[in-house]
């Protein structure tokens, strides 16, 4: 069972919308799956204007520092993604401040306000919604709203990677929302998505940059439903496929399915003592701080096949990981805290008595 935030599993009906002929890119008939997929996207971003890149998703983050940064970057650091923004900017000798805090901390709105108060410079902000290191929620629609009150010329870009189909985001103040294929979207690695505001087309429009990760060459072809280079037709049929799935639910139905479930698995593992290590916690994940995490992830996986994941850096070994995005069958999210249950009984930590799996039931079914 792989519950890992990202890669998710990809659905049985997604594989076999991808398993057909490989079509050519520069085709009728691949213009139309083209078109049917990028409105789809456009509804799901709740933007004016998208693109789909043929790249990880870090791409998409690269291709944002170097469209829409013109004189200086405001990064925020609070886990892996944030930090790296920055080495993006690094990369391209881009001139940025970073913000840094402890990957349980959000972003604080005052720390914002007063960077770019002082420093007239920075014409283009990165964060993550949800900075997946820690599984941390940023106030990115609230820091948007205030930047825009003081200077509605500062690009507000979001990596929504773990957060679009996830949740609902406020996209009113947002310039630039990333997203990726293998996260909430269930489609296998290599493909980036962007939607964009009408500020930030003109503002690329102004100053291009770049070759493959040039946004404007790729936003001009794409309105025709085309690429500016070889599309990645397999993943867009996929992505297609999954999106129309996701509409003939109702966006809003996977938004809510996945904060009941976000919150059921919340409410269940403090039940039996563990802790939620972000202050503020995305419903993309649940993460616990606990000095148990490896023992407890070994036996998750050998005795109770069960594949979470771990902590990076400093956090390597003190938390784990419960993947919630995407369409995760309510027997899955039951089993992984009944094992945490089971295995934390197996080290000797808590008596089994079926506490997370009671309460797990009565909040998902309440
Ligand atoms: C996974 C992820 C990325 C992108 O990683 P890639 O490996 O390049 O796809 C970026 N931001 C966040 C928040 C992520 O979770």
């Amino acid at each position: 069972m792989l519950l890992t935030p990202g890669p998710t599993p990809v659905p049985e009906f997604v594989r076999t919308a991808m398993a057909d002929l490989t079509l050519h890119h520069r085709t009728p008939e691949f213009e139309t799956i083209f078109a049917n997929t990028r409105n789809l996207l456009l509804e799901l971003l709740d933007m004016p204007e998208c693109v789909m890149i043929a790249s990880s998703g870090t791409g998409a983050m690269e291709a944002c520092v170097t469209n829409l940064t013109h004189s200086k970057a405001l990064t925020i650091n609070a886990g892996k993604f944030g930090e790296r923004f920055g080495k993006i900017c690094d990369a391209h000798n881009i001139e940025y401040t970073e913000l840094k805090y402890e990957w349980n901390t959000p972003a604080s709105i005052e720390d914002v306000i007063s960077t770019i108060k002082a420093d007239d410079k920075i014409d283009a902000i990165f964060i993550q919604v949800c900075e997946s290191a820690g599984g941390l929620r940023h106030p990115v629609e609230q820091i948007a709203w205030e930047v825009k009150n003081i200077n509605p010329n500062i690009m507000i870009v979001a990596d929504g990677i773990t957060a679009v189909g996830v949740e609902k985001i406020d996209t009113t103040n947002i310039d630039a929302l990333i997203t990726g294929s293998q996260k909430a979207l269930m489609l296998p690695p290599g493909l980036s998505m962007i939607g964009f505001s009408e500020e930030a087309i003109l503002k690329i429009q102004k100053k291009p940059a770049g070759y493959y990760f040039n946004l404007l060459s790729e936003i001009k072809k794409q309105k025709q439903n085309t690429t500016a280079y070889t599309a990645a037709t397999t993943l867009i049929i996929g992505l297609g496929a999954i999106l129309e799935k996701i509409k003939e639910d109702g966006f809003n139905h996977l938004y809510y399915r996945t904060a009941v479930r976000a919150d059921a698995t919340r409410k269940a593992l403090e039940s039996i003592g563990l802790g939620i290590y972000p202050k503020t916690p995305a419903n993309a994940m649940t993460t616990i701080y606990t000095e148990d995490s490896n023992a407890l992830r070994k036996l998750l996986k050998e005795k109770y096949n069960v594949n979470i994941a771990g902590g990076q850096d400093h956090l390597k070994g003190k938390i784990f990981r419960i993947n919630h995005m995407g369409l995760v069958e309510d027997f899955e999210a039951a089993w992984v805290v009944n094992a945490i249950e089971k295995a934390m009984a197996d080290l000797g930590l808590r008596e089994f008595d079926g506490t997370a799996n009671k309460i797990f039931m009565e909040n998902y079914f309440a």
